[in-house]
C-alpha cells in the first residue's frame, strides 16, 4: 500500500508526487505532504497527519512539506520527518536502492520572485543552488542504480545558480557530458527563464521535448495583479520559440482561475489564449487565498462556484487538446523506459505521453516503441521489432 496525501499549492503537490515516485519501492507507506499556505491549511495538514497515524499504524508514515518546516514538533510521531531542503538525502536513508526509471533530483531551492499569490518566497526566500559537483556526484549515484532519466527539480528551476555563478544553461551542459547521463528532463519553468539559449541547449543535449510552465494567467491585468514579470505577448513568443525547435514538443501549463478581481472577460482572454495556443497540458487551480501574501489584501473575491465552473470549462478544453495532440503521434516512433504499475506494463515518452503496452517488456529495460492506439483515456504502444 502506497499513500500519498498531498495538500496545497501546485509546486507543494509536485514535490509530494517526487517523493511518491522516489519512494516507490517502500512497499507500506503513507506520505502526508504538508501546506500552511493558509491557517486552515495547517490545521487540515495536522489534522491529516493525525489520521494517517490512527488509520496505519504499521506503515511507514513520511511526514513533509511546508508546515512540517514551521512545526516540527507537531509532526515528530512521523517514522521519517523530511525537511524540504533535505529530501534527497532523507530518500537515501529510507529507500537505499530505489527502482523506478525516474530520478527527481533537486538542484536548488528557494525563490525571490514575490509573486502576489505565492508564500514560497517567506518560507523559502534565499535562493540556495547545489554545486554542480554534487550533482554530478548525485546523477552517478543514480546511474549507478539503473535510472534511466533525471528530472530536475527546485523550487524554482531557472533561478538554479544565481546564488553561485552559473546557470540552468551551464548545468545542463555540465551533466551532458557526464558518461552515460541519462535522458534530462526539465520540470516546472518559470516563462521568463524559456529563453533561446536556454532551448538551443536543451536541443543541443537531446533534453526530454517537454515543457512545463506556470502561466498562471494570459490576461495581463490579473499578470500585473499576481505580479508577474511578463505579459500575454511574452508568453506567445516564448511558446512560439519552444514550438519552432521541437517537433511535436509537449507544452505543459499551471493556470490559477478566480484570482480576486478576475472577471469574465479576463478569464475569457485566458480561455482563448489556451484555446488558440499548442498547449498539451494543464494544471488548474482555484485561487485560494494565503495569509502573509499581497494578494490576500485584494478584495473582490470570485464566488466558489465562478471559479469551480472555470476551472472545469478549462479541464474541458485542454482534455480535447491533449487528444489532439497524443492523435497526432500515431505512428511515430518512441524510446520509452519500462515501468510497472498494478502489473500494468507503462512507458514514457521524453514529450510526456504515458504509453500502455500489451507486451509484458523488463522492467527498467530502455525500448522503441511504436504508438498504435489512441482514444480520449489512453495512448496504446507496441515494442517495435
Ligand atoms: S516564481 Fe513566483 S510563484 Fe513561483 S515560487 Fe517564486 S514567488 Fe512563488
Amino acid at each position: 500500500m502506497q499513500k500519498l496525501i498531498n495538500l496545497g499549492c501546485k509546486l507543494n503537490q509536485y514535490e509530494g508526487y517526487c517523493l511518491l515516485e522516489a519512494l516507490n519501492g517502500v512497499a507500506d507507506l503513507v506520505i502526508v505532504n504538508t501546506c500552511c499556505v493558509t491557517r486552515e491549511a495547517e490545521l487540515n495538514s495536522h489534522k491529516k497527519f493525525r489520521q494517517a497515524l490512527r488509520n496505519f499504524p504499521d506503515a511507514t508514515i513520511v511526514a513533509t512539506g511546508c508546515a512540517c518546516r514551521i512545526d516540527p514538533e507537531s509532526y515528530a510521531k512521523a517514522t521519517y520527518l523530511i525537511d524540504n531542503v533535505d529530501r534527497n538525502a532523507a530518500i537515501k536513508d529510507i529507500l537505499p536502492k530505489p527502482d523506478r526509471t525516474r530520478y527527481f533530483l533537486k538542484v536548488q531551492d528557494g525563490c525571490d520572485m514575490k509573486c502576489s499569490y505565492c508564500i514560497v518566497a517567506k518560507v523559502r526566500a534565499t535562493v540556495e543552488s547545489r554545486s554542480m559537483n554534487e550533482i554530478e556526484q548525485e546523477i552517478k549515484w543514480a546511474l549507478s542504480l539503473d535510472y534511466k532519466e533525471i528530472v530536475l527539480v527546485g523550487a524554482n528551476i531557472g533561478l538554479y545558480g544565481k546564488d553561485i555563478d552559473s546557470s540552468l544553461d551551464e548545468l545542463l551542459k555540465a551533466l551532458n557530458r557526464i558518461p552515460n547521463c541519462p535522458r534530462i528532463r526539465l520540470s516546472s519553468i518559470e516563462p521568463f527563464f524559456i529563453t533561446s539559449r536556454l532551448v538551443e541547449t536543451m536541443k543541443e543535449i537531446s533534453a526530454c521535448r517537454h515543457f512545463h510552465i506556470p502561466i498562471q494567467s494570459a490576461d495581463n491585468t490579473i499578470l500585473r495583479k499576481m505580479n508577474r514579470s511578463y505579459d500575454r505577448r511574452h508568453l506567445e513568443k516564448v511558446i512560439r520559440l519552444i514550438k519552432e525547435n521541437f517537433e511535436d514538443v509537449a507544452i505543459g501549463a499551471d493556470v490559477i482561475v478566480g484570482f480576486p478581481g478576475e472577471d469574465q472577460k479576463e478569464f475569457a482572454n485566458t480561455y482563448q489564449f489556451i484555446r488558440e495556443q499548442p498547449l498539451t497540458h494543464l494544471h488548474v487551480f482555484p485561487y485560494s487565498p494565503r495569509r502573509g501574501t499581497d494578494a490576500f489584501k485584494l478584495n473582490d473575491p470570485v464566488p466558489k462556484k465562478e471559479k469551480k465552473d472555470r476551472l472545469w470549462q478549462l479541464k474541458e478544453l485542454i482534455k480535447q487538446k491533449n487528444f489532439e495532440f497524443r492523435r497526432r503521434l500515431f505512428d511515430k516512433k518512441f524510446q520509452v523506459a519500462i515501468e510497472y504499475k498494478n502489473r500494468e506494463c507503462l512507458g514514457l515518452t521524453d514529450n510526456y505521453v504515458k504509453v500502455h503496452l500489451d507486451e509484458q517488456c523488463p522492467r527498467n529495460e530502455l525500448v522503441e516503441v511504436v504508438i498504435d492506439g489512441v482514444t480520449e483515456d489512453l495512448t496504446h504502444a507496441r515494442r517495435c521489432t
